[in-house]
């Protein structure tokens, strides 16, 4: 900026139209030096900290110029170390620069200025050589050439951190009062570009301070993380090196119960087995959870028939509940499409895991099963599945149920010993269960029960897998069992099929609807009034054409020759395999066939004569001698001679 350079401002008062000129240029003068400290005050709040120190340089000039003074400075107080050192300097054109010489001036030589800063006051020189020739400050003064000088300190909350100065070097100066409250504003200036750049700096150490902790928490949780995942996967080879042996152990154990033993032989041989495969699956379990938590479970996506899963699992279960004389019941809403997409294996050991906690913490009544409709969304195509598995045992206290899904956590550790089991089932559920997209939550009363809930949503196949055809339709059944579950699964099935479903909840009930024309009766055996098989002789000598399935708990082979039973099944119920069997009975009895001995499902007798019947040629490429041993064992038991190589070339 070009300044409205003054000479030195007058002082005599000659006519009145000059003098009302001289006014005005005075006025003038001010309001434009307002105007550049306003800018110049814009600039330092704009100002990056990096331009800090350009902007001070050039705001000193352009004040320096503007006021006409032929020097202007900045100096700081070092009180420390008892200095003060000129930070930034300007020179009119022809002025000699002093920075140089002036950077640890001792506080002493400018006493006189440090008198007047500590109080916020400006010193003012107006004539140098007013000062004694011995002085100090004179002495350092003159050889710069000054001849008049103005300091202003830099004041912050009582303390004086420099002072910005001007020097009148050509000539000597007045120092007129309105200027100098101006250039107070600009030493304000000064103080504040200081502060900014103070709490920057305070701000990028902090800032730096926290980077250098985020990294250090960073570092730590790579570390922690690595270490982790070498455990894990430490874990994962140690269990499949355990796997291997162990199935040796439980492959020749099995073997070994097929030879003649005598009957403590037996036992210690049926001990060992059990033990082998308690070890095993405890190996399993750890292998699961180890597998997920190195993030190396990959779930399957394969299409799989929703009720086959659950008869399939039910099966798994019914030996378990009918030992503990429990109720074990599936209610799949009839709605639901069978055939989705998804991991089936993983969706089942969910579903077996929370079936077989039910059943052991369950003394007396019943586990349910039941798979209702959740969200349908047609875009993805994708069904929701809303599961929930409820018993009525021996519950969960309130406060011990957020230990569920912890690993290795247990409830009650003497009812755990008593049931057995490692507290790693709930926890390898909820994994799987997050992993496919749900959360397994828990509602349960002490003494009354518990019933774990989740929801996933599995895309629904366009492709149904192949089911065999129906035709039951308008088929009248008569259904009684005391259990209201069951009745109510029965119920909802056979109606599904299209029939037309009467159901009673006890024998006396089903008595008084003698003369309905049933095609077919489906009875629970175990009814405190009156047990099925007295109610199907009643009915059968009401209705000799009637077609009656008795349903049991137990493998009761006799209740089948019994002549009013024309099948006998045994619970808990799956439904492919009752829709089998009603719709063979009702064509074989309308038919006049006999239905008893073949109705009963039996369990297939591996044994010598499977190679006869299926002959196969087999290849087993196994590396390791001792499952080579046990699987060439095992199938030579049925009949068959195979080959056994050790390596993949050897089979190619
Ligand atoms: P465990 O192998 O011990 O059964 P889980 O993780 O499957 O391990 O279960 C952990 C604990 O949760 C069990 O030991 C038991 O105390 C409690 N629990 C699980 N399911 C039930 C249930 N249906 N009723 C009562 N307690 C249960």
């Amino acid at each position: 900026m070009q300044g409205a350079r003054r000479e030195n401002p007058p002082v005599s008062n000659r006519g009145s139209v000059n003098e009302r000129k001289l006014a005005q240029d005075e006025l003038d003068y001010r309001s434009r030096l307002e105007r550049l400290l306003i800018d110049l005050s814009m600039q330092f709040i704009n100002a990056s900290e990096a331009a800090l120190d350009e902007r001070i340089q050039q705001a000193l000039q352009e004040v320096g110029q503007f006021v006409g003074v032929d020097r202007a400075y900045l100096f700081t107080y070092d009180f420390e170390q008892g200095i003060t050192c000129n930070t930034h300097e300007w020179c009119q054109v022809g002025i000699e620069p002093q920075i140089e010489h002036l950077q640890a001036v001792p506080l002493e030589v400018v006493s006189q200025f440090l008198d007047r800063h500590r109080h916020g006051e400006p010193y003012i020189l107006p004539d140098l050589f007013a000062l004694p020739p011995m002085d100090p400050l004179r002495q350092v003064l003159e050889p710069q050439g000054i001849r008049s000088l103005l300091a202003i300190p830099l004041y912050f909350e009582q303390t004086c951190l420099g002072f910005v100065g001007f020097d009148a070097v050509r000539q000597q100066r007045q120092w007129q009062a309105g200027d100098i409250t101006l250039l107070q504003i600009l030493a304000e200036l000064f103080v504040n570009a200081h502060l900014k750049q103070r709490n920057e700096a305070f701000i990028r150490e902090a800032q730096a301070q926290l980077q250098a902790s985020t990294r250090l928490a960073q570092q730590m949780a790579e570390a922690a993380e690595a270490a982790n995942r070498a455990k894990s996967e430490f874990l994962a080879t140690m269990s499949h090196e355990i796997r291997t042996p162990m199935n040796a152990v439980i492959g020749m154990t099995g073997l070994l119960l097929d030879t003649e033993l005598n009957e403590q032989q037996r036992d210690f041989v049926q001990t060992i087995r059990h033990g082998g495969e308690v070890l095993l699956s405890l190996i399993n379990d750890i292998l699961d959870l180890s597998k997920i938590e190195s993030e190396r479970l990959e779930l399957e996506e394969n299409p799989f028939s929703l009720r086959q899963l659950v008869e399939d699992l039910l099966d798994l279960m019914a030996i378990q509940a009918r030992d503990k004389a429990i109720e074990l019941a599936a209610l799949v809403d009839p709605t639901l499409p069978d055939t989705l997409i998804g991991d089936s294996a993983r969706l089942r050991q969910i579903l077996a895991n929370l079936l077989s906690n039910a059943i052991k913490f369950t003394p007396a009544g019943e586990v349910v099963l039941t798979i209702q409709s959740g969200h349908w969304d047609p875009e993805a195509h994708r069904q929701e599945l809303c599961f929930q598995v409820r018993d009525t045992g021996i519950g969960i206290p309130p406060e011990k149920l957020h230990r569920l899904f912890k690993p290795f956590s247990q409830v009650d550790g003497s009812i755990s010993r008593q049931f057995g089991g490692t507290g790693l089932g709930l926890a390898i559920s909820q994994r799987l269960c997050q992993l496919m997209g749900g959360e397994i939550t828990v509602v349960s009363q002490p003494g009354e029960g518990s019933s774990f809930r989740f929801r996933l949503s599995f895309e629904v196949s366009t492709t149904p897998l192949p089911q065999p055809q129906l035709n039951l339709t308008g088929k009248q059944v008569l259904v009684v069992d005391d259990n209201a579950t069951h009745r109510q699964i029965l119920t909802l099935q056979a109606k599904a099929w299209g029939m037309e479903v009467v159901a009673c909840a006890s024998a006396a009930a089903a008595l008084t609807l003698e003369n309905h024309p049933f095609d077919l009766a489906i009875l629970d055996y175990h009814m405190p009034d009156m047990d099925g098989l007295t109610l199907a002789a009643a009915l059968k000598a009401g209705d000799p054409q009637l077609s009656l399935i008795l349903l049991t708990s137990r493998d009761q082979h006799s209740l089948t020759q019994h002549p009013a039973i024309s099948a006998c099944l045994t619970k808990p119920v799956k439904a492919s395999q009752l829709r089998n069997l009603v719709q063979q009975i009702l064509g074989r009895d309308r038919d006049g066939e006999s239905a008893h001995g073949h109705t009963r499902s039996t369990g297939s007798n591996w044994d010598v004569e499977m190679a006869q019947h299926y002959p196969l040629r087999i290849l087993v490429a196994e590396d390791n001698p001792i499952n080579q041993k046990v699987t060439r064992l095992t199938l030579e038991r049925l009949g068959y001679r195979p080959d056994i190589v050790a390596n993949g070339l050897e089979a190619v």
